[in-house]
Parts: C-alpha cells; sequence; structure tokens
C-alpha cells in the first residue's frame, strides 16, 4: 500500500508567527490581548482600517477568555500610533508595542512561538543543524561520525513514538503518516510517500526536499540523523527493531532520499 503526502504549495514559506522580518522596510509590531467574543477582532480590525494604517502582517491565537493578536505595521504609519491605542481602548484589554531592533525585523520576545501537543518546539534556523552536522563531521572519524548522528536521531525518534502515539490512538502506518506530515509542517521535507509491505516487515520512506541532504553534494547517502530517527520511529512503534539503509539520496543526484526499513530477524 502506497500514501503520498504533497503539499499543496511547493515552497510557500512564511515567517515563524513571532519573528517577522521584510528586508529594507522600517516596520514595528504590536501585540494586543483582546477578550475573545465574536466581533472583536473585526472591531480592532476596523478601527485600524478607520485610521488608514496598512497591516504587513497579522496573527492571532485563542487563550481561555481572551485572545491575542499580533501585528506588524510600516514605520510611517506609527505617528498615528497614540490615536490609535487611545481608539482601541475601549475594545483591548492590554496592548504592548514592539520596536524593530534592526530594520525590517521585528521579534515578539515574549512568547514562545511554536507548540506541538502543547510542548514547546525547539527551532533553529537550518544553518544552525547543517552547522552541527559540519562541526560533528570535522571532529570524529567517518564511521563515528555517522554512528553518533544516527543514534541522536534514534533517540528522538523513539521519543517521538510517544507523542505521537499520545495525538490519536492510532495504528502505526498512521502514526508513520502523522510523523510525515509533522515533518513537513515543521520544513524538515516537502512532501513525503511511504509503502508497507508483508505486514509492516518492510517499509519505504520517500522525503523530497529533506534538509540533512539538499544542497549537500558528496557523491554518498548522506542522512544519518532522520535515518536514525526513522529507525527509532518503526523500532518503538513496531517494538521490535528496524534498520534503515538510505538508498536514495539528494546528496548523490537522487530526487529524493529513500530509506528503506526492514526489521532485523532475530
Ligand atoms: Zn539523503
Amino acid at each position: 500500500m502506497k500514501v503520498v503526502i504533497n503539499r499543496a504549495n511547493s515552497y510557500m514559506t512564511y515567517n515563524a508567527t513571532r519573528i517577522f522580518y521584510k528586508s529594507n522596510v522600517d516596520i514595528f509590531g504590536i501585540r494586543l490581548t483582546i477578550p475573545n467574543k465574536p466581533g472583536t477582532l473585526r472591531k480592532v480590525l476596523d478601527t485600524i482600517s478607520k485610521r488608514g494604517i496598512n497591516i504587513g502582517f497579522i496573527h492571532g491565537e485563542e487563550k481561555d477568555h481572551y485572545g491575542e493578536v499580533f501585528l506588524v505595521g510600516y514605520q510611517h504609519d506609527r505617528e498615528m500610533l497614540p490615536e490609535l491605542l487611545r481608539d482601541l481602548n475601549s475594545i483591548v484589554t492590554k496592548y504592548e508595542v514592539i520596536d524593530s531592533t534592526k530594520r525590517g525585523l521585528v521579534i515578539d520576545d515574549r512568547t514562545i512561538p511554536v507548540t506541538y501537543m502543547n510542548k514547546r518546539l525547539v527551532a533553529a534556523s537550518i544553518d544552525l543543524w547543517h552547522g552541527l552536522i559540519r562541526g560533528v563531521k570535522e571532529y570524529l572519524p567517518e564511521s563515528a561520525y555517522q554512528a553518533y548522528l544516527w543514534h541522536i536521531g534514534k533517540s528522538m525518534g523513539m521519543a517521538a513514538v510517544k507523542l505521537h502515539k499520545n495525538l490519536r490512538s492510532s495504528q502505526p502506518p498512521e502514526v508513520i503518516v502523522d510523523h510525515l506530515r509533522f515533518g513537513i509542517s515543521m520544513g524538515w521535507f516537502i512532501s513525503a510517500e511511504m509503502e508497507h509491505y508483508h505486514n509492516n516487515e518492510k517499509i519505504i520512506i520517500r522525503v523530497y526536499g529533506l534538509w540533512e541532504c539538499k544542497g549537500i553534494s558528496t557523491g554518498a547517502a548522506n542522512s544519518h540523523l532522520y535515518r536514525g530517527f526513522l529507525a527509532g520511529l518503526l523500532s518503538g512503534l513496531y517494538n521490535k527493531e528496524y534498520i534503515a539503509i538510505e538508498e536514495r539520496c539528494l546528496s548523490r543526484g537522487d530526487d529524493c532520499c529513500e530509506f528503506l526499513l526492514s526489521s532485523r530477524a532475530k
């Protein structure tokens, strides 16, 4: 059986909700706490539009009886801010103005940006992850480097089993699909496919644009961290050891990274 998960827009990206960057444009942020009642957000937006203020970015979130709205505006509208805040006074419970730290960069550092199952996600730029791998590679001999990354990945995969199982009481193949969807939404890869055979003794997972291998040209299979992750995920799900072999890889010119997972004979 084959499951294909395709991202609708092949490369539409958006900023982390609390970090907004617009190159060479002066911007500022406002965080508003408003009562979570129908129509309040509409009133806020109407008030802003009456002042002729152009919103560059808006993000809203519900929290118990309140909602939080994070807006980014353009600097030339800034002089209208005192009047705007006065207008909003009867609608919003609290507001906070967040100035840019550098031209075009507004960081709301008072809240955790992304959570999954109410757990904090520790996100880092792909440059930091590549830096980590490069550092380990320089420091350790090849086989030790591969094993080291594989073990880190495997431990993460086993930890992910618990997290995904909490999501719903689903069967292992569905948990793998959940993981692949999660991986796409987190930017690990762009799209994914899974095939499973022989009562899940053999599973093929193909991921396109895997961060670990994208832009790295080694001429050989390059994924050790994600390969370990998959081995850990499946070993934990099926309660038996799985090995993962990367049979195709972006780093050697293939169009995807393809992992063959098979349960190890006892
Ligand atoms: Zn690869």
